[in-house]
């Protein structure tokens, strides 16, 4: 499922609080159309309507395609670095849900949730294994 929650965020340059829409989990199967603005750098990113500043939302994100079976969760290098703690409990909250992950993709080439700190990394690893998964694919149907 595709999650959008609004934030209230600061802009770091003027200190003035807006409301955004963040999203928190990207369903790529549901909303291909967000996959190429990922790609694009397009998705939560911040643009303040007082001064123009632009920057990243340092807030988690969670991708799914159930299709190619690709589970990764972002976090914000930040975040590991303020509370290591509480993405290793978030880590372990997620691992819990697994099962029910690997029943909705049906399928026994799911590898398991990958944890990232960077945006650059989650990209190249969508569009890594997105890849993989349709070269291997086509090759079985030879
Ligand atoms: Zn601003």
């Amino acid at each position: 499922m595709t999650t959008i929650e609004t934030e209230n965020i600061e802009c770091p340059s003027c200190k003035v609080e807006q409301h955004v829409d963040v999203y928190q989990a990207i369903n790529a199967m549901e909303n291909s159309e967000l996959v190429q603005w990922l790609f694009n750098g397009d998705i939560n990113i911040f643009k303040c309507n007082e001064c123009g500043h632009e920057a990243h939302i340092q807030l988690p994100l969670l991708f799914n395609d159930y299709r190619v079976g690709v589970k990764i969760q972002y976090f914000p290098e930040q975040w590991l670095a303020d509370n290591s703690e509480g993405v290793c409990n978030d880590y372990l909250g997620m691992l819990a849900k697994m099962g029910k992950f690997r029943d909705d993709f049906q399928s026994n080439k799911l590898e398991d949730l990958l944890v990232v700190f960077s945006m650059d990394v989650t990209i190249s690893q969508i569009k890594f294994r997105t890849q993989f998964f349709d070269m291997a694919n086509s090759g079985m149907n030879d």
